[in-house]
């Protein structure tokens, strides 16, 4: 479809949507009314801009105000067809609540989007990715079922499991795999060390990956690509815009499509909130078209990319993100799938007595898995009991671990370390280091 053409039709998709939400969503009517603006004002695209952007911190505290899911909710409880989850990153995850019907547009959308980088119905799929709360897995089992292939939710994360799992790629033949860039490369280190090789053994021709940078960053692209002989293709934006695939590379791979119709998104600018222009650096704002039941207008993702309108060679006529999402404008940073907030891990160090005031994060890329090392000083006091209790500076650091578990949703090694021993720094992000191949290519403009 023309750009042009495909506008008018989401210009009528987001009326009715935003009609819907005001009559059905209390939340939305307050904070529309509190920028002076109705459904009806919206006449024109940009007329749209006048919306106020809404914030992952806005769903939150509207959760807690209105638990468990939000007066943005605009279904009855009856409808809800599933429940699901981000991993918290400040202690209280979001819960989604996925309306039957949406469930089945969910999988037309997937499906659709599926096809688009090659995935046919004599596929099949290997989901390698955790089944929890996590929506990727489920996003990606609903579109393969939808499609007509064979899947094979075989999930991940219990001790063990990926031994067992190369054995059954090797017996299956699965021919496309879903899961995350570094459990895609950890799954091939696994092999390899079975005595197994990822290119002659499995018969992956498509590994499609969500949940981190990585596939859409061209030296990991390479890498995946060489391993298994297979495309890489990089999709995903956020759990709370499910369906998450509308942002998807198609089988040619110049970065991942925007299908419009579905979620509408725009590029804005991090400090005015201005579009950005084709070619330039934004934040992506997404709007869903066909969710009813917790719709989300004008999400703001805190992600970095850039946008092009010019032409992709399979005739789609989206706006591309031709690098991926490759950056944060704020300080989280991504860790097995789950966003972590350094100022989450600094409130709940601060709240753990016996902590000695100084910390760092270091997330390091072991055997192809992200790590999550937290250095922790401890205080003075701990330091005088320990020449008495040996046994203290393990109880802290237990301690500690099991409390950043439960707000950070993944599970960290925290290294004690004596009061005073930290470099003092006035910056929070420093705080952080990124010790990922991944991200070193990533700065490296690779
Ligand atoms: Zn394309």
């Amino acid at each position: 479809m023309a750009p042009e053409e495909r506008a008018a039709a989401i210009l009528v998709k987001l009326r009715a949507q935003m009609a819907y939400a005001w009559d059905r969503a209390p939340f939305y009517r307050e904070k529309w009314q509190g920028a002076g603006l109705e459904p009806g004002d919206i006449r024109t695209l940009e007329d749209f801009r006048r919306v106020p952007i809404l914030t992952k911190e806005e769903i939150r505290a509207d959760q807690a105000a209105h638990p468990p899911f939000g007066s943005y909710l605009c279904i009855a409880g009856g409808e809800v067809a599933r429940v699901h989850g981000t991993s918290g990153t400040t202690g209280k995850p979001t819960a989604f609540a996925i309306g039957r019907d949406d469930w089945l547009r969910i999988r037309n959308a997937h499906a659709r989007i599926m096809w688009s980088f090659g995935v046919r119905p004599a596929d099949t799929l290997f989901i390698g990715s955790f089944f929890s709360l996590y929506m990727g897995s489920w996003g990606a089992l609903a579109g393969a079922e939808r499609l007509g292939m064979t899947a094979f939710p075989f999930g991940a994360g219990v001790p063990g499991q990926t031994k067992v799992a190369v054995r059954w790629i090797r017996d299956v033949k699965p021919t496309v795999f879903y899961g995350t860039p570094s459990y895609g490369l950890y799954l091939a280190e696994k092999a390899r060390e079975e005595g197994m090789d990822p290119r002659r053994d499995f018969g992956f021709r498509i590994l499609f990956f969500s949940g981190e940078p990585g596939a859409g960053i061209p030296a990991t692209k390479r890498q995946i690509e060489e391993t298994y002989g297979g495309l890489c293709v990089d999709t995903g934006s956020m759990a709370e815009m499910t369906p998450w695939m509308t942002n998807a590379e198609c089988m040619h791979r110049t970065g991942m499509h925007l299908w419009q119709d579905l979620v509408y998104t725009e590029l804005l600018d991090p400090e005015t909130k201005a579009p950005v222009p084709s070619g330039g650096e934004g934040v992506p704002v997404y709007t869903h078209l066909e969710r009813t039941s917790q719709p989300m207008i004008r999400y703001w993702s805190g992600d970095l990319a850039t946008w092009t309108g010019e032409p992709c060679p399979c005739g789609r006529t989206y706006p591309r993100l031709p690098k991926g999402i490759y950056g944060r404008v704020d300080d989280m940073v991504i860790v097995r799938g789950a966003n972590i907030s350094p100022s989450a891990i600094e409130d709940t160090l601060r709240a753990t007595p016996g902590f000695g005031g100084e910390f760092r994060v270091v997330i390091t890329r072991e055997e192809a898995m992200d790590h999550l090392v937290v250095q922790v000083e401890y205080a003075r006091e701990v330091a005088a009991q320990a020449g008495r209790d040996g046994a203290i500076l393990e109880r802290l650091r237990k301690e500690m671990e099991e409390r950043l578990r439960t707000v950070i949703g993944v599970w960290p090694t925290v290294s004690l370390l004596p009061p005073e021993t930290l470099p003092r720094s006035e910056f929070k992000a420093r705080r952080v280091i990124d010790n990922r191949d991944l991200f070193r290519s990533l700065r490296g403009g690779a």
